[in-house]
């Protein structure tokens, strides 16, 4: 890894921001820099497409235009505004943040990095985002695209993530954050790697750092930035039963800390045979008869597979008051389901249950 000469900083920041103000893609949380709409845009954009994340971004401001009525809207509308977006863990951590905005500033963004740091589910990258767009501080904002550019223009040769490569990122973009608007920067900065400085085929003759660029010169761009060795995701086998009474259906609750709060159809870990499962819903104190296999679903999530086998099982008699009420659970119909927060992991189940229920099969 070198050290970079301070002039060509300046170049940098010059070519970079000149080529932003002509190229730039006109997206909706550009046009402003009010702090919680830059924080919605960053956390929803995390783990999810630009195309997709508009409509959402719109829908969310509109219901919730500020931190004040997302800190205090129900759990659940939160959670419905975010139905699809999956990583739900986010939309739970904005509205813990929010309440904590509100209670300890009076509902006013808190115009540092350090106090962003201290929000729930505001990491380095939204802190620094957040920082530099809205309040214009020299804080760097590395996401997976930036990491790529830095990488290739700096010629970084270690695993991105490593401690070494991560310290001369951050303190070769802040030397150049202090020269120009941050915000402006961290965005071009953004806006290349999302579209000439891509993962494959980087288009180095269109770009405006060609003549700066480390990985260009030495042609090694398609490989950088380099990565440590990953562990695969570990595949779990999972028994999905739709449990159907009189034209409803039971959903419950997640307690567990994937999938926290949303509404899941019962399932188990492990079993995935209806002999199995109807041994494990009698444990659960749930008689049922088996009704029929309904096939396969895959969900991938980041350190996990879901291989899921569904089945459709009718209750012997519906769940008490009791059972449903220490299990959170509620038998549901067509209109519930399509009210409740269910997460994509369950989409497959959603529609099997749906055709269930709306073709009087139940
Ligand atoms: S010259 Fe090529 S590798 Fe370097 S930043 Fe531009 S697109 Fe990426």
């Amino acid at each position: 890894m070198g050290v970079r000469a301070v002039s060509d900083n300046g170049c940098i920041a010059e070519k970079l921001l000149g080529w932003y103000a002509q190229a730039r893609r006109d997206l909706p949380w550009r046009r402003t820099r009010d702090p919680y709409c830059i924080w919605v845009s960053e956390i929803m954009l995390q783990q999810t497409r630009v195309e997709t994340v508009k409509a959402y971004y719109h829908r969310f401001l509109l219901r919730l235009p500020d931190v004040r009525a997302l800190a205090d809207a129900p759990e659940q509308d939160v959670l419905k505004l975010w139905e699809g977006l999956g990583y739900y863990s986010r939309a739970r951590n904005m509205q813990r943040a929010a309440r904590m905005i509100v209670s300890q500033c009076d509902g006013v963004f808190p115009p540092s990095y350090e106090a962003l740091l201290t929000l729930p589910g505001i990491g380095a990258y939204t802190a620094g985002a957040v920082a530099s767009i809205a309040f214009g501080l020299p804080t760097p904002a590395v996401d997976g695209n930036v990491k790529r550019v830095a990488a290739r223009v700096f010629g970084i040769r270690a695993p991105i993530n490593s401690k070494p490569a991560q310290a001369m990122v951050a303190q070769t973009l802040t030397a150049i954050l202090q020269t120009c608007d941050a915000g402006q920067f961290n965005q071009a900065l953004m806006e290349l790697g999302a579209t000439l400085c891509a993962p494959r085929a980087p288009q180095c003759d269109a770009c405006p750092l060609c003549s700066l660029c480390d990985a260009s010169r030495e042609g090694d761009a398609e490989s950088l930035p380099m990565q440590a060795a990953k562990q695969p995701p570990k595949t779990l086998d999972m028994g999905v039963c739709i449990l159907t009474w009189d034209g409803r259906t039971l959903l419950l609750r997640r307690q567990e800390r994937l999938l926290h709060g949303l509404y899941v159809f019962w399932l188990a870990e492990g079993d995935t045979d209806a002999y199995g499962l109807k041994g494990l819903l009698q444990e659960e104190g749930l008689r049922a008869t088996h009704r029929a296999a309904l096939g396969e679903a895959t969900h991938v999530f980041t350190h996990r597979i879901w291989r899921m086998t569904l089945h459709h099982f009718l209750l012997d008699a519906p769940p008490s008051a009791a059972w449903l009420a220490a299990h959170d659970a509620v038998l549901a119909d067509a209109r519930d389901i399509r009210a409740l927060p269910l997460p994509t992991a369950m989409k497959a189940a959603r529609q099997e249950a749906l055709a269930l229920l709306e073709n009087g099969l139940v």
